[in-house]
C-alpha cells in the first residue's frame, strides 16, 4: 500500500515550488502512484484503465518487466559517459532503429525529447539546403521550445516570440477542411504558399502523419505524396513527425508515414520510443547527415547508456509481442464499435484514427460541427469516475484521443466504449 503524501499535499507543493503555467486534467487532479502494463493506480488504490498512455508515450505497457530489466541492469553497470566513449548500448539501439528505416534512413541521432528532435531536423533542413524556410500543417504539434513552437500551429500553445521563416498551410482534414478529403486542393495550398510567400525555394515541410495534439486527424489520402514532390521541387527536404505515430501504433504500418506511401528525408521520434524514458531520436540520410560536420555537433545526454538499453528493449518487445498486428486488430474492433455508437449518439460527429490512435469528436450540431466543449468536460470527468483515463484534444477541446498503451485488449475497448455509451445517455 501506497503512505505517501496525499493527492492534496501533492497539489499543494507543486503550486508552491513549480510553474504556475502547469496544467491538469480533472477538477481534482488524480495522484498517480503506480503503473503497470494498461493500468495506473491512484494514491488509494483504485485501478483506472488507462487510454492515454502518459500522452501517447507508454507503447510497451508501464513498467513492462522485460524494459525495467534492461534498464535495471544498465543502471548497476554504467549510467552515463557520453559519446566521447565508446559504448555499445548506443550503437546496438541505433543499429536496431536503422533496421526499422525504408530506403536510405540510416543515419540516427538521440536526443531527449520530440522537441529537441523536431528542432536537429529543421537546423538540418536549413543547413542542408542553405534555405530558411518550412513549412508546417495548421493545428500541427511539433513542440514546445522556442524554436519548435514556430513550427506549432494551434493558439493555445504559442507564445508571442520571433518565429523565424514559417508559413502554416491548410490542414487536409477530411472532416472540417474546406476541401473535405481532396487532397489536391490542400496541395495546391503548399504551392500557393511556395510560389507567393517565398523566394520559390524552401527548407522543408514537416507533418505529423496523424495529427496528434491536434486531435487525432488524419491527412486526407494521397496528400503527403502530392505535397512531397512539391517541396523538393522547391528544393526543400521531406520530414515526417512520427512522435506519436511511430512504432506500429497505426496497426498496419510500422510508421506512420507508410499510410501516405511515402518516405521521408527526415524521420523524428520520440514519446513511444522509450516507454516512458526521456528519449528522441532523428533518422536521416547519409548525405543530409554529412551537413552536421561542418562543426560539432553533440547531446550530453543523448544516446545515454539506460536509455539506449531501454529503447532497444522496446523495439525487442514491440517485436517479440507482435504489438503492430495487435494494434491493428484491437484498433479496428474498436473503431467499428466507436462508428456503430456514433449511429445512435448524435453527439459523436466523427471517429477517425488508425490502429491505437482514435480520434472522437464531439459536436452540438453534426451539421455546423459546433464544438461540444462543455460536455466534452462532463464525459471526460465522467469516464474518470467510471475507471477510464482517455486524452482530450483538438483546439476546442472537443476531441477525445484514446491512444493507450499497445497492450491494450479488445476487452479494454468493449469495456471504454460501454462506459462511453453509458455517460452519454445520462448526460
Ligand atoms: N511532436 C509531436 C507530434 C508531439 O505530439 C509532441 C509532444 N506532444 C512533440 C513533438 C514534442 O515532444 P516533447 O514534449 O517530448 O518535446
Amino acid at each position: 500500500p501506497y503512505n505517501g503524501p496525499s493527492a492534496d499535499e501533492v497539489f499543494a507543493k507543486r503550486k508552491k515550488f513549480l510553474g504556475p503555467s502547469l496544467f491538469h486534467y480533472y477538477q481534482k487532479p488524480l495522484n498517480i502512484v503506480e503503473g503497470k502494463m494498461q493500468y495506473l493506480y491512484d494514491e488509494s488504490g483504485r485501478r483506472y484503465l488507462d487510454a492515454f498512455a502518459g500522452i501517447v508515450t507508454v507503447s510497451c505497457g508501464h513498467c513492462h518487466p522485460d524494459v525495467l530489466n534492461a534498464i535495471t541492469e544498465q543502471n548497476k553497470l554504467l549510467q552515463h559517459a557520453t559519446t566521447i566513449y565508446l559504448h555499445h548500448a548506443i550503437a546496438d539501439f541505433a543499429e536496431a532503429l536503422a533496421s526499422k528505416m525504408p530506403g536510405n534512413l540510416k543515419v540516427v541521432y538521440f536526443v531527449n525529447s520530440g522537441s529537441e528532435a523536431n528542432e536537429l531536423a529543421m537546423m538540418m533542413a536549413r543547413l542542408y539546403t542553405g534555405n530558411l524556410g518550412m513549412i508546417s500543417l495548421r493545428n500541427a504539434y511539433h513542440g514546445g521550445s522556442s524554436a519548435t513552437i514556430g513550427l506549432t500551429a494551434l493558439n493555445t500553445w504559442k507564445y508571442p516570440i520571433p518565429e523565424g521563416e514559417i508559413h502554416h498551410v491548410m490542414n487536409p482534414d477530411p472532416y472540417r477542411g474546406v476541401f473535405g478529403a481532396d487532397a489536391n486542393s490542400y496541395a495546391k495550398d503548399v504551392q500557393d504558399h511556395i510560389d507567393y510567400g517565398t523566394t520559390g525555394n524552401v527548407a522543408g515541410f514537416i507533418a505529423e502523419t496523424i495529427q496528434g495534439v491536434g486531435g487525432a486527424v488524419e491527412l486526407a489520402p494521397g496528400y503527403l505524396k502530392l505535397v512531397y514532390d512539391i517541396v523538393r521541387k522547391a528544393c526543400g527536404v521531406c520530414i515526417a513527425d512520427e512522435v506519436q505515430t511511430g512504432f506500429g501504433r497505426t496497426g498496419n504500418h510500422y510508421w506512420g508515414f507508410e499510410t501516405q506511401g511515402v518516405i521521408p528525408d527526415i524521420v523524428t521520434m520520440a514519446k513511444g520510443i522509450g516507454n516512458g524514458l526521456p528519449l528522441g531520436a532523428v533518422v536521416t540520410t547519409p548525405e543530409i547527415a554529412s551537413v552536421m560536420t561542418r562543426k560539432i555537433q553533440f547531446n550530453t545526454f543523448g544516446g545515454n547508456p539506460v536509455c539506449s538499453a531501454g529503447g532497444l528493449a522496446v523495439l525487442r518487445v514491440l517485436d517479440k509481442e507482435k504489438r503492430q498486428a495487435h494494434c491493428a486488430d484491437v484498433g479496428s474492433h474498436l473503431l467499428e464499435r466507436l462508428r456503430l455508437l456514433k449511429e445512435r449518439h448524435d453527439i459523436i460527429g466523427n471517429v477517425r484514427g488508425r490502429g491505437l490512435m482514435v480520434g472522437i469528436e464531439l459536436v452540438t450540431d453534426r451539421k455546423e460541427k459546433t464544438p461540444a466543449k462543455a460536455e466534452t468536460a462532463v464525459l471526460f470527468e465522467k469516464l474518470r469516475e467510471l475507471g477510464i483515463l482517455v486524452g482530450k484534444g483538438g483546439l476546442h477541446g472537443n476531441v477525445f484521443r484514446i491512444k493507450p498503451p499497445m497492450c491494450f485488449t479488445k476487452d479494454d475497448a468493449d469495456f471504454l466504449v460501454d462506459a462511453l455509451d453509458y455517460a452519454i445517455s445520462r448526460l
